[in-house]
Parts: structure tokens; sequence; C-alpha cells
């Protein structure tokens, strides 16, 4: 069963939502951004479906849904900002001014976020940049739930990556996707309607590759996406997100073996570039041209695209929702706590 709702109606039951529960209204409203955003553009596994999990982790004391990020002006092309065990949302909110301004007059520069959880996808944050009219690439590390190619241990996060960049005649070009061959939100949603996921997907306890979504999620573990290579890629997040901003590698992660293990301390590396500074004039057109040529090509498509007219139909039509989902939200939203 599902139902309608507006736009506007969804974002604001999710904000009353979130800052009933235990978030200061500057994280309630970063959040409500990419999980009413994510439920808008049709990414279900991160919109309402993560609602549950944002407001436990406070009432647990997982995450600190008071947090206020403590930005540091590192160097010329350098900003850190430690999320003091809060959402990366807000941190990435408190430092993108100060990183845009470095990266429009030096050309590229590099925010590191650190001590920070995040359930979400990383397009908000590269499509709002490559909107101020930079390329950008976002890394982001994980919990311990992803094996090397060919090995047994699970070593890796779903260590997701985004790429955007301007564009002539439209929103930015974006993409964003998980190092593994599923994002976790999509196993969980698959084990809760008692569906398989695809071969590739991951192992169960014995090592074997399984399609049953339980087995992999309970003891098992999931696979890189493309092999060896998705491997190798799911090993450069690790140093980027992980360890170059002095976060937990998921090597280092307890937290699902020891009750009251330290909190996740995860990290975001974004980059940055100035095509103005790096390409001068005519970035944007000679993106164009490339996306020209992607569109004309047999079945290619523009990524992104999907998402975009997703978002499209849902401003005009409404989002459709899970009932049972919408339920949950009201209730979360008239609770006062
Ligand atoms: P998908 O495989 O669904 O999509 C990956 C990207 O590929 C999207 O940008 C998509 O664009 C694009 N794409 C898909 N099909 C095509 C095609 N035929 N031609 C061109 N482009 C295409 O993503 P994942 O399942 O890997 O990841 C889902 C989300 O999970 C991501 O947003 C990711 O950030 C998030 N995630 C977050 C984590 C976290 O720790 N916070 C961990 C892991 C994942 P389009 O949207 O238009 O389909």
């Amino acid at each position: 069963m599902s139902t309608v709702v507006a736009v506007d109606e969804l974002h604001r039951l999710v904000e009353a939502a979130l800052a009933n529960n235990g978030y200061s209204r500057e994280h309630a409203e970063a959040l409500t951004e990419v999980i009413a955003g994510s439920e808008r553009d049709g990414a279900v596994s991160h919109g309402l479906h993560r609602l549950g999990q944002c407001i436990s982790d406070v009432a647990c004391g997982w995450v600190d849904g008071k947090a206020v990020p403590v930005v540091k002006d590192v160097a010329a092309g350098v900003v850190v900002v430690d999320a003091q065990n809060g959402y990366c949302q807000l941190a990435f909110k408190c430092g993108r001014d100060l990183f845009v301004s470095k990266v429009r007059n030096h050309g590229t520069a590099t925010l590191a976020i650190r001590n920070s959880h995040h359930l979400a996808p990383l397009w908000p944050e590269v499509e709002d940049l490559a909107g101020a009219g930079l390329i950008a690439l976002s890394f982001r590390s994980g919990r311990r739930t992803v094996i090397p190619w060919g090995g047994r241990r699970p070593m890796f996060g779903t260590n997701p990556m985004a790429f955007a960049c301007p564009r002539e005649d439209g929103s930015p070009l974006v993409w964003d996707l998980a190092a593994s061959f599923m994002a976790r939100g999509d196993i969980q949603i698959a084990a809760q309607k008692g569906e398989p996921v695809p071969a590739g997907a991951g192992i169960d306890t014995d090592g074997k590759q399984t399609t049953d979504p339980n087995a992999l999620l309970k003891g098992g573990a999931q696979l890189p996406f493309g092999g060896y290579k998705g491997s190798l890629i799911s090993f450069m997040v690790e140093v980027l997100a992980a360890a170059a901003t002095g976060s937990m590698l998921a090597v280092e992660d307890r937290s699902t073996e020891v009750k009251g293990a330290m909190s996740a301390n995860g990290g975001s590396l974004i980059l940055g570039i100035n095509p103005a500074l790096t390409a001068g004039d005519g970035f944007a057109a000679r993106i164009q041209l490339l996306l020209q040529e992607l569109e004309g090509n047999g079945e290619a498509r523009v990524p992104g695209e999907r998402r975009h007219a997703h978002r499209a139909a849902s401003e005009k039509n409404g989002v459709r929702v899970d009932a049972a989902a919408m339920e949950r939200l009201k209730a979360w939203a008239g609770t006062t706590r």
C-alpha cells in the first residue's frame, strides 16, 4: 500500500520528526534535505527507510544529534571539519563556504570531515558544489562490510564516491555510487520484502556466494563491484575517506563485536577544482559536447537523469511513499519529547 504526499509536506514532516527526536534544528534541517530529497528523487534506500535508524542512533547515544561541528582553516587549500560525533551533513554545511572560496581562489582545495556519521547519498554535496561552478569529487568511509576481491574477511565499507561538474545546459552532471556491488540499504530493503538479491552481491558465513539478503546481512559479507577493479577502487576510497581524514579505517571498526564500542568516527573527503582557473573559458560548453555524444549513443544515458526525472515528477504530482512508512513518519513528527 502506498500514499501520495506533497514534497513540501514531506519535508515538513521529516524535519519535525527529527527535531522531536533528539536533533538540533540545524541537524534536522541538514538531514531532512537528504532524507526527504532522496525519497523525492526515487532513491528510496536513503529516504524514509533511514529515518528510524537516525532516531534510534541518537536515542542510544551512538550519534550526538546536537553536535556542533568545529571548522578549521588549516592551509590555503585545506579545510578540516570535526563533526563532533554528529551527522556529516551539517559538518559539510558548516565547512562549505570556506571550502568553496578556497577552490575558487586557489583552483583546488580539499575538505576533510572526520568524527562523523553518514547514512545518506553523496550526490547532495557534489550537486551543490557543481551548482557553484566547480568540479567536485566526494569519498566516504564506512563500517566493515565488504570483502576484498578474492578475500574471506570484510575489510572495507561500502565506500561510496560521487562526481559532479557544471554543464552549459541544465542541472549539473552527477553520478554517485557505492564501491560495493549493491548499496547496503538496497540489501536491507530486499530482506524486508523477502526478495533475493542479484548474484554477485555477497557471500554467506561459509564464504559461498548467496542471493539470500538475510544470509548476507547476518554473518555474511558484501562483494565489491566489478571484481578486482572495484576492490582496488574501494581500497582507494578507504585511503582517501578514512586514512587521509584521520578517521577510522573499516578494519579498526569494533562496533559490531564489542557492546558499547566507541562510535564510528567516519570520514568524508571532498575535492574541488575550479575549471575557470584550470581550463579557462568554455569548460561547461565542452561538457555539453561530451553529453551530446553520450545521449546520441545507442542506449547510453546521462547519469543523474533518472533521479532528476523522478524529482520533476514528484514536484508536480507529489511523492508516492509506502503507507506504513508514512504512518511511522506522522507518529514521529507528532511526538513531543
Ligand atoms: P546506483 O547503482 O543505483 O547508481 C549509481 C550511479 O550510476 C547513479 O549516479 C546513477 O544515476 C548512474 N546510473 C545508473 N544506471 C545508469 C546507466 N544505465 N547509465 C548511466 N548512468 C547510470 O547506485 P548505488 O546502488 O551504487 O548507490 C546508491 C546510493 O547509495 C548512492 O547515492 C551512494 O552514495 C549511497 N551510499 C551511501 C553510503 C554511505 O555510507 N553514506 C554507502 C554506500 C552507498 P541515476 O541516479 O540517474 O540512476
